[in-house]
């Protein structure tokens, strides 16, 4: 009984663990495809895992299914470049995010899609004396 208890923790814990990465993706584009700006459903591989792309955070996107399906096992950048939507501000962020640099992605994107400034609206207020501490 034991034995099996603890194979089953190891089992779990790795999945609840990727679960919570999953999410934290799509947290920082506030659950928006970094492509086109549609709800993000799943979690793109920039560099194709099938090209040796890692599942780490700088080389994941949130994505929504339709990108994630078009663009298939291309390179991102590439695919990205004949789309419709394609947006310079987002192929930067895009950039910036497989550099890492989760902040200026961040940023970059807020630039292309003014409706994800909600989370700065404080900030606008320019005019309040609260800070946000
Ligand atoms: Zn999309």
């Amino acid at each position: 009984m034991h034995i099996n208890d603890a194979v089953f923790l190891e089992d779990l814990c790795p999945k609840f663990r990727f679960r919570q990465w999953r999410k934290s993706i799509h947290r920082f584009t506030g659950k928006s495809c970094i492509y086109c700006g549609k709800p993000s459903e799943s979690i793109d591989h920039v560099l194709p895992r099938s090209q040796g792309g890692l599942s780490i955070t700088e080389n994941c996107v949130p994505a929504c299914l339709s990108c994630n399906g078009d663009k298939s096992d291309e390179n991102a950048l590439y695919w990205y470049r004949r789309q419709k939507f394609y947006d310079p501000r987002r192929a930067m962020a895009i950039r910036a995010w497989l550099e890492g640099d989760l902040r200026l992605a961040i940023r970059l994107l807020q630039w292309a899609n003014p409706k994800f400034k909600a989370n700065n609206k404080i900030y606008e207020k320019g005019d309040s004396k609260y800070e946000a501490a």
